[in-house]
């Protein structure tokens, strides 16, 4: 296997079962029509990702983390992945408005879960459990998928209550192990998810970088803090 370049990050191949996952300081948006390199960012991303993957194994959610390996990678499991984006809402954000007539901020009355196909030639588009199917995923597989989705959701979201965080939003990415298991995989990062402060809905994500909101590197040097201030 060679070393793979994403937009945020690199997988570069250490053994049959193990890759590193090294996150970079770029910043990109919009698929990639906005870009900045942001000293710091892959640190905090890398840090932030390795704290809620723990948080996640503790709740018994098989992820693909193994360990840290310096201050921007992570040693994860080698998993094939499924072309797909699972996105998990809370609140009304991003593109559930242009999607339904609900104003940005409207709690939903139950999470809502999307699921997209990844492929920045399409431009990562929606898709259904049909769709899916025709891209070679199971009925069953989504249906785990889902429900994987959903208990990392209701985990992550108390965790992040505790916190004074409202967990708005968050997109993940699963693969298969070489048992054959569904595992979580990718980051789970303020670049992956909407954070907002709960008493003044200040975001602590990519929106700050998005829509030009203030500095990212303190958005997320802040959402790390509080994260490490309450065990
Ligand atoms: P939306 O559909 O509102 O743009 O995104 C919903 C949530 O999923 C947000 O938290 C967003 O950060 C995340 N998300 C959706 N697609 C992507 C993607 O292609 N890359 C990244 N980094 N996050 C995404």
């Amino acid at each position: 296997m060679e070393v793979y370049e994403g937009k945020a990050k690199r997988i570069i191949p250490l053994d049959e079962t193990k890759v590193i996952m090294e996150f970079k300081d770029d910043a990109t948006a919009f698929n990639g029509k906005k870009k900045a390199s942001l000293m710091g960012k892959g640190t905090l991303n890398a840090r932030i990702s390795a704290l809620l993957f723990r948080v996640l194994e503790e709740n018994g959610v098989k992820t693909h983390f193994i360990g840290v390996a310096g201050d921007n990678r992570l040693i994860v499991e080698r998993l094939k992945m499924y072309p797909l984006e699972v996105v998990v809402r809370n609140v009304v954000a991003g593109s559930l408005k242009r999607r339904l007539p609900l104003e940005e901020g409207t709690e939903l009355p139950e999470p809502v879960v999307e699921l997209y196909y990844k492929d920045d030639g399409l431009g990562d588009p929606m898709i259904n459990r049909h769709h899916a199917k025709v891209l070679g995923i199971s009925e069953d597989e989504i249906e785990e998928i889902e429900r994987t989705a959903l208990r990392v959701n209701s985990i992550l979201r108390d965790y992040f209550k505790r916190r004074g965080i409202i967990l708005v939003d968050f997109k993940l990415e699963f693969g298969r192990n070489g048992k054959g298991e569904i595992v979580l995989g990718d980051e789970i990062s303020p670049d992956t998810c909407r954070f907002w402060d709960a008493e003044t809905k200040r975001s602590l994500d990519k929106d700050v970088f998005r829509f030009d909101k203030g500095d990212l590197i303190e958005a997320y040097g802040e959402l790390y803090g509080r994260l490490l201030e309450t065990p």
